[in-house]
Protein backbone atom coordinates (compact mmCIF):
# COMPACT_ATOMS: atom_id res chain seq x y z
CA UNK A 1 0.00 0.00 0.00
CA UNK A 2 1.19 3.55 -1.23
CA UNK A 3 0.48 7.02 0.26
CA UNK A 4 1.62 9.76 -1.71
CA UNK A 5 0.86 13.67 -0.50
CA UNK A 6 -0.76 16.05 -3.08
CA UNK A 7 -0.68 19.57 -3.25
CA UNK A 8 -4.51 20.54 -2.59
CA UNK A 9 -4.55 24.37 -2.04
CA UNK A 10 -7.15 25.04 1.30
CA UNK A 11 -6.95 21.79 2.84
CA UNK A 12 -4.78 20.24 5.12
CA UNK A 13 -3.88 17.35 3.52
CA UNK A 14 -4.73 15.28 0.19
CA UNK A 15 -3.48 11.89 0.04
CA UNK A 16 -3.64 9.73 -2.95
CA UNK A 17 -3.72 5.47 -1.86
CA UNK A 18 -2.49 2.72 -3.95
CA UNK A 19 -2.56 -1.18 -2.96
CA UNK A 20 -1.42 -3.38 -6.42
CA UNK A 21 -2.68 -6.25 -4.34
CA UNK A 22 -6.11 -5.34 -3.90
CA UNK A 23 -6.68 -3.16 -6.69
CA UNK A 24 -7.80 -0.20 -4.37
CA UNK A 25 -7.32 3.72 -6.06
CA UNK A 26 -8.50 5.93 -3.10
CA UNK A 27 -8.13 9.64 -2.14
CA UNK A 28 -8.45 11.16 1.36
CA UNK A 29 -9.11 14.88 1.62
CA UNK A 30 -8.55 16.31 5.62
CA UNK A 31 -9.75 19.96 4.62
CA UNK A 32 -9.71 21.03 8.54
CA UNK A 33 -8.97 19.86 11.47
CA UNK A 34 -9.17 23.16 13.66
CA UNK A 35 -11.78 22.04 15.33
CA UNK A 36 -10.82 18.38 15.99
CA UNK A 37 -10.05 15.41 13.98
CA UNK A 38 -11.25 15.27 10.35
CA UNK A 39 -14.37 12.90 9.99
CA UNK A 40 -16.62 12.49 6.67
CA UNK A 41 -17.41 9.57 5.28
CA UNK A 42 -16.62 7.24 2.78
CA UNK A 43 -17.47 7.41 -0.88
CA UNK A 44 -17.11 4.45 -3.60
CA UNK A 45 -18.03 5.54 -7.18
CA UNK A 46 -17.01 4.45 -10.46
CA UNK A 47 -15.43 8.05 -10.99
CA UNK A 48 -14.48 8.67 -14.53
CA UNK A 49 -10.94 9.76 -14.09
CA UNK A 50 -9.09 10.43 -11.18
CA UNK A 51 -9.60 14.27 -11.16
CA UNK A 52 -13.22 14.09 -11.12
CA UNK A 53 -12.79 11.85 -8.19
CA UNK A 54 -10.37 14.49 -6.34
CA UNK A 55 -12.82 17.04 -7.30
CA UNK A 56 -15.15 15.15 -5.82
CA UNK A 57 -13.12 14.15 -2.37
CA UNK A 58 -12.17 18.12 -2.22
CA UNK A 59 -15.57 19.48 -2.44
CA UNK A 60 -17.08 17.17 0.11
CA UNK A 61 -14.24 17.30 2.86
CA UNK A 62 -14.54 21.36 2.83
CA UNK A 63 -18.35 20.54 3.14
CA UNK A 64 -17.86 18.31 5.96
CA UNK A 65 -15.83 21.49 8.14
CA UNK A 66 -18.82 23.45 7.66
CA UNK A 67 -21.23 21.29 8.84
CA UNK A 68 -19.60 20.10 11.42
CA UNK A 69 -19.23 23.18 12.67
CA UNK A 70 -22.38 24.16 12.29
CA UNK A 71 -23.22 21.23 14.08
CA UNK A 72 -21.30 22.15 17.16
CA UNK A 73 -19.44 19.24 17.44
CA UNK A 74 -15.53 18.36 18.22
CA UNK A 75 -14.88 17.53 14.59
CA UNK A 76 -13.11 18.98 11.44
CA UNK A 77 -13.54 18.10 7.89
CA UNK A 78 -12.72 15.08 5.74
CA UNK A 79 -13.96 12.66 3.83
CA UNK A 80 -12.70 9.83 1.35
CA UNK A 81 -13.60 8.27 -1.77
CA UNK A 82 -12.69 4.87 -3.75
CA UNK A 83 -12.54 4.98 -7.51
CA UNK A 84 -15.10 1.45 -8.64
CA UNK A 85 -18.16 0.51 -8.31
CA UNK A 86 -19.20 -0.96 -5.49
CA UNK A 87 -21.49 -4.07 -6.93
CA UNK A 88 -18.22 -5.08 -8.58
CA UNK A 89 -15.34 -4.20 -7.41
CA UNK A 90 -15.96 -3.98 -4.06
CA UNK A 91 -13.57 -6.71 -1.50
CA UNK A 92 -12.87 -7.50 1.70
CA UNK A 93 -8.88 -7.18 0.45
CA UNK A 94 -9.97 -3.59 -0.68
CA UNK A 95 -11.36 -2.50 2.24
CA UNK A 96 -8.76 -3.58 4.34
CA UNK A 97 -6.55 -2.02 2.58
CA UNK A 98 -8.48 1.62 2.82
CA UNK A 99 -8.43 0.59 6.71
CA UNK A 100 -4.52 0.43 6.80
CA UNK A 101 -4.58 4.05 4.92
CA UNK A 102 -6.84 5.00 7.79
CA UNK A 103 -5.09 3.81 10.27
CA UNK A 104 -1.98 5.44 8.71
CA UNK A 105 -3.14 8.84 9.54
CA UNK A 106 -2.60 8.45 13.26
CA UNK A 107 -6.68 9.27 13.91
CA UNK A 108 -6.54 13.15 12.04
CA UNK A 109 -9.00 11.49 9.67
CA UNK A 110 -12.40 9.79 11.08
CA UNK A 111 -14.30 7.78 8.81
CA UNK A 112 -18.19 6.58 8.15
CA UNK A 113 -20.27 5.05 5.38
CA UNK A 114 -21.32 7.09 2.49
CA UNK A 115 -22.59 6.25 -0.76
CA UNK A 116 -21.60 3.05 -1.88
CA UNK A 117 -20.92 2.02 1.46
CA UNK A 118 -22.98 -0.21 4.92
CA UNK A 119 -22.08 -0.39 7.91
CA UNK A 120 -20.98 -4.32 7.33
CA UNK A 121 -18.11 -2.58 5.46
CA UNK A 122 -17.32 -0.41 7.69
CA UNK A 123 -16.51 -3.67 10.26
CA UNK A 124 -13.96 -4.88 7.79
CA UNK A 125 -12.40 -1.62 8.04
CA UNK A 126 -12.23 -1.69 11.71
CA UNK A 127 -10.50 -4.66 11.38
CA UNK A 128 -7.59 -2.33 10.74
CA UNK A 129 -8.48 1.05 11.93
CA UNK A 130 -9.76 2.48 15.37
CA UNK A 131 -10.87 5.17 13.51
CA UNK A 132 -14.43 4.08 11.85
CA UNK A 133 -17.66 5.02 12.94
CA UNK A 134 -20.98 3.88 11.76
CA UNK A 135 -20.57 0.59 12.84
CA UNK A 136 -23.71 -1.42 13.28
CA UNK A 137 -22.95 -3.63 16.40
CA UNK A 138 -20.45 -3.08 19.43
CA UNK A 139 -20.81 -0.70 22.32
CA UNK A 140 -21.06 2.45 20.87
CA UNK A 141 -21.78 1.82 17.15
CA UNK A 142 -24.51 4.39 16.07
CA UNK A 143 -26.27 2.00 13.39
CA UNK A 144 -28.40 4.12 10.58
CA UNK A 145 -27.57 7.62 10.96
CA UNK A 146 -31.19 8.32 8.35
CA UNK A 147 -33.21 8.67 11.28
CA UNK A 148 -31.61 11.00 13.01
CA UNK A 149 -31.09 13.05 9.70
CA UNK A 150 -34.83 13.24 9.21
CA UNK A 151 -35.51 14.38 12.45
CA UNK A 152 -33.23 17.41 12.23
CA UNK A 153 -34.54 18.13 8.60
CA UNK A 154 -38.17 18.14 10.05
CA UNK A 155 -37.35 20.53 12.97
CA UNK A 156 -35.68 22.91 10.25
CA UNK A 157 -38.88 22.77 8.56
CA UNK A 158 -40.69 23.42 11.23
CA UNK A 159 -38.69 26.66 12.29
CA UNK A 160 -38.87 27.84 8.30
CA UNK A 161 -42.37 27.42 8.75
CA UNK A 162 -43.55 29.51 11.17
CA UNK A 163 -41.49 32.48 10.16
CA UNK A 164 -42.53 32.14 6.61
CA UNK A 165 -45.89 30.29 6.91
CA UNK A 166 -46.86 31.91 10.51
CA UNK A 167 -46.56 28.76 12.33
CA UNK A 168 -44.81 25.70 12.92
CA UNK A 169 -47.72 23.49 12.91
CA UNK A 170 -47.56 21.17 9.82
CA UNK A 171 -50.90 20.01 10.00
CA UNK A 172 -52.62 20.70 6.94
CA UNK A 173 -49.25 21.58 5.21
CA UNK A 174 -48.82 20.38 1.65
CA UNK A 175 -44.73 18.97 1.76
CA UNK A 176 -43.38 17.87 -1.69
CA UNK A 177 -40.52 15.15 -1.14
CA UNK A 178 -38.02 14.38 -3.65
CA UNK A 179 -36.72 11.36 -3.05
CA UNK A 180 -37.90 8.75 -0.83
CA UNK A 181 -34.51 6.66 0.20
CA UNK A 182 -33.23 6.07 3.80
CA UNK A 183 -33.91 9.85 4.77
CA UNK A 184 -36.94 10.38 2.38
CA UNK A 185 -39.21 7.60 4.21
CA UNK A 186 -38.60 8.89 7.53
CA UNK A 187 -39.05 12.31 6.85
CA UNK A 188 -42.47 11.12 5.30
CA UNK A 189 -43.41 9.67 8.27
CA UNK A 190 -42.60 12.31 10.76
CA UNK A 191 -44.59 14.53 8.31
CA UNK A 192 -47.34 12.24 8.23
CA UNK A 193 -48.00 12.30 12.06
CA UNK A 194 -47.79 15.93 11.95
CA UNK A 195 -51.11 15.99 9.78
CA UNK A 196 -49.12 17.25 6.48
CA UNK A 197 -50.04 16.12 3.02
CA UNK A 198 -47.34 14.57 1.00
CA UNK A 199 -47.00 14.97 -2.63
CA UNK A 200 -44.12 12.67 -3.50
CA UNK A 201 -41.73 11.44 -5.91
CA UNK A 202 -38.52 9.10 -6.29
CA UNK A 203 -36.99 7.55 -9.74
CA UNK A 204 -37.72 4.19 -7.92
CA UNK A 205 -41.06 3.10 -8.59
CA UNK A 206 -41.41 0.70 -5.08
CA UNK A 207 -40.57 3.70 -2.87
CA UNK A 208 -43.40 5.69 -4.34
CA UNK A 209 -45.79 3.00 -3.89
CA UNK A 210 -44.82 2.55 -0.24
CA UNK A 211 -45.01 6.20 0.35
CA UNK A 212 -48.75 5.98 -1.30
CA UNK A 213 -49.99 2.99 0.39
CA UNK A 214 -48.25 4.07 3.90
CA UNK A 215 -49.05 8.23 4.31
CA UNK A 216 -51.55 8.35 1.58
CA UNK A 217 -48.83 10.02 -0.43
CA UNK A 218 -49.93 12.01 -3.80
CA UNK A 219 -47.08 10.69 -5.99
CA UNK A 220 -46.08 12.91 -9.33
CA UNK A 221 -43.38 11.85 -11.52
CA UNK A 222 -39.48 13.25 -11.10
CA UNK A 223 -39.60 16.37 -13.18
CA UNK A 224 -42.79 17.42 -11.95
CA UNK A 225 -42.43 17.61 -8.27
CA UNK A 226 -41.10 21.43 -8.96
CA UNK A 227 -44.47 22.68 -9.80
CA UNK A 228 -46.12 20.63 -7.02
CA UNK A 229 -48.48 22.77 -5.29
CA UNK A 230 -46.91 22.67 -1.98
CA UNK A 231 -45.96 25.18 1.14
CA UNK A 232 -43.04 23.27 1.50
CA UNK A 233 -40.32 21.43 -0.26
CA UNK A 234 -38.10 18.99 0.57
CA UNK A 235 -34.80 17.53 -1.75
CA UNK A 236 -33.86 14.24 -0.13
CA UNK A 237 -32.43 12.94 -3.29
CA UNK A 238 -29.17 13.78 -5.10
CA UNK A 239 -27.07 17.33 -4.79
CA UNK A 240 -27.56 20.29 -7.17
CA UNK A 241 -31.36 19.93 -8.08
CA UNK A 242 -32.48 24.18 -7.15
CA UNK A 243 -31.14 25.48 -10.07
CA UNK A 244 -32.12 28.46 -12.05
CA UNK A 245 -34.85 26.54 -14.11
CA UNK A 246 -36.30 24.80 -10.93
CA UNK A 247 -36.27 27.75 -8.88
CA UNK A 248 -38.42 29.54 -11.37
CA UNK A 249 -40.92 26.74 -11.04
CA UNK A 250 -41.40 26.08 -7.30
CA UNK A 251 -44.86 27.46 -5.84
CA UNK A 252 -43.61 26.70 -2.16
CA UNK A 253 -42.58 29.35 0.08
CA UNK A 254 -40.23 27.14 2.13
CA UNK A 255 -36.92 24.94 0.76
CA UNK A 256 -36.10 22.44 3.97
CA UNK A 257 -34.32 18.74 2.58
CA UNK A 258 -31.48 16.24 3.13
CA UNK A 259 -29.75 16.49 0.34
CA UNK A 260 -26.05 17.66 0.33
CA UNK A 261 -25.15 20.90 -1.82
CA UNK A 262 -28.84 21.34 -3.02
CA UNK A 263 -27.89 24.63 -4.48
CA UNK A 264 -26.35 24.46 -8.14
CA UNK A 265 -24.63 27.56 -7.81
CA UNK A 266 -24.35 30.28 -4.91
CA UNK A 267 -26.09 32.37 -7.33
CA UNK A 268 -29.30 30.06 -6.83
CA UNK A 269 -29.46 30.85 -3.13
CA UNK A 270 -30.28 34.63 -3.85
CA UNK A 271 -32.55 33.47 -6.43
CA UNK A 272 -34.88 32.08 -4.19
CA UNK A 273 -34.69 34.45 -2.07
CA UNK A 274 -35.59 36.89 -4.19
CA UNK A 275 -38.72 34.59 -5.18
CA UNK A 276 -39.37 35.09 -1.54
CA UNK A 277 -38.55 31.06 -0.59
CA UNK A 278 -36.94 30.92 2.63
CA UNK A 279 -34.39 28.44 2.46
CA UNK A 280 -33.08 26.29 5.68
CA UNK A 281 -29.24 25.74 4.80
CA UNK A 282 -28.37 22.03 3.68
CA UNK A 283 -25.37 21.68 5.80
CA UNK A 284 -27.29 23.14 9.01
CA UNK A 285 -30.51 20.95 8.06
CA UNK A 286 -28.76 17.66 7.55
CA UNK A 287 -26.40 17.50 10.56
CA UNK A 288 -28.31 14.64 12.61
CA UNK A 289 -26.25 11.99 10.68
CA UNK A 290 -23.35 13.34 11.75
CA UNK A 291 -24.27 14.28 15.48
CA UNK A 292 -25.09 10.67 15.29
CA UNK A 293 -21.96 9.24 14.33
CA UNK A 294 -20.13 12.09 16.17
CA UNK A 295 -21.64 10.53 19.45
CA UNK A 296 -19.90 7.18 18.20
CA UNK A 297 -16.66 8.65 17.85
CA UNK A 298 -16.76 10.53 20.92
CA UNK A 299 -18.09 6.92 22.75
CA UNK A 300 -20.51 9.56 24.39
CA UNK A 301 -22.27 7.28 27.07
CA UNK A 302 -25.61 9.03 27.12
CA UNK A 303 -26.07 9.29 23.76
CA UNK A 304 -29.63 9.58 23.02
CA UNK A 305 -29.52 12.25 25.41
CA UNK A 306 -26.72 14.16 24.07
CA UNK A 307 -27.63 13.78 20.65
CA UNK A 308 -31.31 15.44 21.85
CA UNK A 309 -29.06 17.95 23.18
CA UNK A 310 -27.09 18.91 19.80
CA UNK A 311 -30.04 18.30 17.63
CA UNK A 312 -31.63 21.04 19.85
CA UNK A 313 -28.44 23.42 19.12
CA UNK A 314 -28.88 22.98 15.73
CA UNK A 315 -32.04 24.59 15.90
CA UNK A 316 -30.61 27.30 17.77
CA UNK A 317 -27.92 27.79 15.35
CA UNK A 318 -30.80 27.75 12.69
CA UNK A 319 -33.15 30.65 14.56
CA UNK A 320 -29.80 32.66 14.14
CA UNK A 321 -28.68 32.34 10.78
CA UNK A 322 -32.58 32.87 10.00
CA UNK A 323 -32.86 35.62 11.90
CA UNK A 324 -29.08 37.17 10.41
CA UNK A 325 -30.56 36.98 7.16
CA UNK A 326 -33.84 38.16 7.83
CA UNK A 327 -31.69 41.23 9.42
CA UNK A 328 -29.72 41.99 6.23
CA UNK A 329 -32.13 40.70 3.48
CA UNK A 330 -29.86 38.07 2.13
CA UNK A 331 -29.90 34.31 1.37
CA UNK A 332 -29.51 32.10 4.35
CA UNK A 333 -26.99 30.11 2.58
CA UNK A 334 -24.80 33.11 2.48
CA UNK A 335 -24.86 33.89 6.14
CA UNK A 336 -24.75 30.03 7.26
CA UNK A 337 -21.33 30.21 5.34
CA UNK A 338 -20.61 33.03 7.34
CA UNK A 339 -21.64 32.01 10.76
CA UNK A 340 -19.35 29.46 10.37
CA UNK A 341 -16.52 31.18 9.09
CA UNK A 342 -16.54 32.61 12.53
CA UNK A 343 -16.91 29.86 14.65
CA UNK A 344 -13.26 28.27 12.68
CA UNK A 345 -11.76 31.59 13.07
CA UNK A 346 -12.55 32.19 16.62
CA UNK A 347 -11.16 28.76 17.43
CA UNK A 348 -7.64 29.67 15.41
CA UNK A 349 -7.51 33.02 17.19
P1 LIG B 1 -30.75 7.14 -0.44
O1 LIG B 1 -29.80 6.75 -1.52
O2 LIG B 1 -31.23 6.12 0.54
O3 LIG B 1 -32.06 7.81 -1.08
C1 LIG B 1 -32.05 8.68 -2.18
C2 LIG B 1 -33.34 8.44 -2.94
O4 LIG B 1 -33.42 9.41 -3.99
C3 LIG B 1 -33.40 7.06 -3.61
O5 LIG B 1 -34.62 6.43 -3.29
C4 LIG B 1 -33.29 7.39 -5.11
O6 LIG B 1 -34.00 6.48 -5.92
C5 LIG B 1 -33.89 8.77 -5.16
N1 LIG B 1 -33.51 9.57 -6.30
C6 LIG B 1 -32.31 9.63 -6.92
N2 LIG B 1 -32.34 10.51 -7.93
C7 LIG B 1 -33.58 11.04 -7.94
C8 LIG B 1 -34.24 12.02 -8.73
N3 LIG B 1 -33.61 12.63 -9.74
N4 LIG B 1 -35.52 12.33 -8.45
C9 LIG B 1 -36.17 11.70 -7.44
N5 LIG B 1 -35.60 10.77 -6.66
C10 LIG B 1 -34.34 10.44 -6.91
O7 LIG B 1 -30.04 8.37 0.31
P2 LIG B 1 -30.39 8.94 1.74
O8 LIG B 1 -29.48 8.32 2.74
O9 LIG B 1 -31.87 8.93 1.96
O10 LIG B 1 -29.90 10.45 1.56
C11 LIG B 1 -30.65 11.36 0.80
C12 LIG B 1 -29.82 12.61 0.59
O11 LIG B 1 -29.50 13.19 1.84
C13 LIG B 1 -28.48 12.37 -0.11
O12 LIG B 1 -28.18 13.50 -0.90
C14 LIG B 1 -27.50 12.27 1.04
O13 LIG B 1 -26.19 12.65 0.65
C15 LIG B 1 -28.08 13.28 2.01
N6 LIG B 1 -27.76 13.02 3.42
C16 LIG B 1 -28.10 11.82 3.98
C17 LIG B 1 -27.81 11.60 5.34
C18 LIG B 1 -28.20 10.31 6.00
O14 LIG B 1 -28.21 10.26 7.24
N7 LIG B 1 -28.53 9.26 5.25
C19 LIG B 1 -27.21 12.60 6.11
C20 LIG B 1 -26.89 13.82 5.50
C21 LIG B 1 -27.17 14.01 4.15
Amino acid sequence: MRMTDIEAPGHERLVRVEDDASGLRAFIAIHSTRLGPAAGGLRMRPYESEQAAIEDVLRLSRGMTFKNAAAGLPLGGGKAVIIGDPAADKSPELLLAFGEAVEALGGRYWTAEDMGMSPRDMEIIARRTAHVAGLAEGPHASGDPSPVTAQGVFNAMRIAARRRLGSENLSGRAVAVQGLGHVGEHLCRLLHEAGARLIVTDVARPAVERAVARFGALAVSPDEIYDAPADIFAPCAIGATLNEATIARLKVKVVAGAANNQLATPEDGRRLHERGILLAPDFVANGGGIINVAAEIGRIPDREEWVAEKLAALEDTLERILSRAEALSCSPAEVAESIVEEILSRRAA
